[in-house]
């Protein structure tokens, strides 16, 4: 299971705890209990990206996979399948 993720100002579905930031996820498939599980796995990362500095900045500004994939972003089934706009890819 994994999920796109790409800073938002609009259909924010979670936000760093951080930094505040919000941001749009695109989902490969979910059931309550997988969403629950990657949300947790999604703070996880978007923590890890405030290693060395504190601000928004921070994170990936054309969006990221978690869990982290290999390829490029735009082939992954998250980002297809969860009908990422192309202008996120
Ligand atoms: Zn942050």
């Amino acid at each position: 299971m994994q999920v796109f993720c790409k800073s938002s100002g609009e259909q924010v579905e979670t936000c760093c705890s951080v930094c505040g930031q919000g941001f749009a996820l695109y989902w490969e498939r979910q059931s309550k209990a997988e969403r629950t599980k990657t949300l947790r796995e999604i703070e996880k990362t978007l923590r890890s990206h405030h290693y060395n500095q504190a601000g928004p900045e921070a994170h990936p500004t054309r969006g990221f996979l978690v869990p982290d994939g290999k390829g490029p972003v735009a082939f992954s089934g998250a980002a297809i399948l969860g009908n990422a706009p192309s202008w996120a890819l």
